[in-house]
């Protein structure tokens, strides 16, 4: 099976060739040319199996290309027990009949992308091994703050990588931009950007563009490529965790096999969301997906009207991993709802160049069919906060509170109790000051103090790796202005 371009001219490569690229030459993105099915008894197997194996199996449907030893060797070094606390890498804890929270936060980061992130250097590796490829790769990255961690960790010192990360400047939590800067190894860099995660987005994006710099580059052995969520490759192990909360509540007695569940997922490049519309597309029981925002609501509106509108003031916000404008992923949710890639190239040209776009009403109408949605600012994020653990002694991180205060609106009003899963994106001491203000509690100046208290207040243990950080040395404190972000890369790449 070969991979795409949602607009339509970016040719058919192999999954490896996909990894590798990142993105497009036309710019879109790469999907799967047909989305591979369950067979028919599937989802009665993989109940039985371990997180491990669901990988096994999932990322076999979709690597075609890799040998089965290939893709053992990439899940057995990804998911390993002292990596994730547990062979189980992503846990549900079930508060109650229809609140699954799926934590997919036991990883070394501490955040969803380690599910990803932890998988993608071996993904990327193996590529280039099976194509021959000897020239170094470079991954370039913009973050609003946990991708960039998470990044740094899964590439720090794997042969034929390096890496390079810019985030917003003031833009990250504290704990967050220590993790960044922090960071060890010797093929990586970190810089601050004076702008907003969607200014690195750009300058990101427009290096990737630059077809001088790619000559350069090349000129020196080394070649671009994106661990973004735009990257195949991250996409397509976060397929495994919904196909494995599923199995899990069917194994809790919480639903019985073939039953319809729901999703609400807290959305920013809308990555995790469409890995979730993946797991449909191959035959796992959704009822709904719910698209969770915070204040800056662009795919709440979208969904809501069909009209796409990046036109609008940028808030930062208590989940700053979520403070996005140009929802990237969108683009390939794009094309399952419209008639294909000339339609979608029309859209994202549109986009690009008047800054929204607006769906027809059919168009509009099946997106409605699978999605709901909500916002959540500040305010109510801190309230859900408070109110999950008054009923159910559990303390959230900001970024799943939006999911769950969202969740708790769409219940009232739509009173539909179908089982639900939600995906709890970040652990609570990533985040550690939102958090204790939501619960009450008074919060300190010095953000390692607060993750004291904050297990203190939660009754939870603070992973050890956010423990640690209060003495561990900054290595990178440059900050630069946008236009200056390819300079910061060819310096770091001696160039
Ligand atoms: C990245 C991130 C999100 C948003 O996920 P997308 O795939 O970009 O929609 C939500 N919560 C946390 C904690 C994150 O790190």
């Amino acid at each position: 099976m070969n991979y795409i371009s949602t607009r339509g001219q970016g040719g058919s490569v192999s999954a490896s060739k996909a990894i590798m690229q990142g993105i497009c030459s036309d710019g879109g993105l790469f999907i799967p040319e047909s989305i591979p099915v369950f067979e028919k008894d599937a989802l009665g197997k993989l109940v039985n199996m371990s997180y491990k194996e669901k990988a096994k199996y999932v990322l076999s449907m979709y690597l075609s290309d890799f040998t089965g030893q290939e893709i053992e060797n990439c899940v057995e070094n990804a998911y390993k027990e002292s990596s994730f606390g547990s062979e189980n890498s992503a846990p549900l804890k079930v508060l109650g009949n229809s609140r699954n929270v799926l934590e997919l936060w036991h990883g070394p980061t501490c955040a969803f992308k380690d599910m990803a992130l932890q998988i993608l250097p071996h993904l990327l590796t193996t590529s280039l091994r099976k194509n021959n490829e000897k020239r170094t790769v470079v991954i370039l990255v913009a973050t609003s703050g946990d991708t960039g961690k998470a990044a740094l960790e899964g590439f720090c010192d794997v042969d034929g990588t390096k890496i390079m990360v810019f985030y917003p400047n003031n833009g990250v939590s504290k704990i967050q931009q220590k993790q960044m800067t922090t960071q060890s190894g010797n093929n990586v860099n970190v810089c601050a950007i004076e702008g907003n995660f969607d200014d690195a987005q750009s300058g990101v994006k427009a290096i990737f563009g630059n077809a001088q710099v790619a000559k350069e580059l090349d000129a020196k052995g080394y070649f671009l490529s994106s661990a973004n969520s735009i990257n195949w490759g991250r996409l397509v192990p976060q397929i495994v965790y919904y196909v494995h909360a599923y199995c899990e509540m069917v194994n809790a007695g919480n639903i019985s096999l073939g039953e319809k569940i729901n999703i609400v997922v807290p959305t920013g490049n809308f990555g995790n969301i469409l890995a979730a519309y993946y797991a449909y597309r191959m035959g796992l029981p959704v009822n709904k997906f719910i698209c969770a925002s915070n204040a800056n609501k662009v795919l709440t509106d979208f969904i809501n009207t069909g009209v796409y509108d990046k036109r609008r003031e940028f808030y930062t916000t208590a989940s700053p991993s979520m403070d996005i404008l140009i929802s990237s992923n969108l683009e390939r949710m794009l094309y399952y709802i419209t008639d294909g890639s000339e339609r979608v190239a029309e859209l994202m040209a549109k986009l690009s160049k008047e800054g929204m776009y607006a769906l027809s009403g059919e168009e509009t109408a099946k997106l409605q069919e699978l999605f709901a949605c909500g916002c959540c600012d500040d305010e109510k994020t801190a309230k859900e906060i408070g109110a999950l653990k008054k009923e159910y002694g559990y303390t959230v991180d900001t970024h799943t509170a939006v999911a769950m205060s969202v969740y708790r609106e769409y219940l009232e009003k739509t009173k539909d109790e179908t089982p639900c899963v939600i995906a709890s994106t970040a652990s609570p001491f990533k985040f550690a000051a939102s958090v204790i203000e939501g619960l009450g509690e008074s919060v300190e100046e010095d953000e390692f103090e607060n993750l004291v208290s904050l297990a203190a207040y939660s009754g939870m243990e603070c992973p050890e790796q956010l423990a640690t950080l209060k003495n561990k040395e900054v290595r990178f404190s440059a900050v630069c202005q946008k236009e200056d972000m390819q300079a910061m890369l060819y310096r770091f790449l001696n160039m």
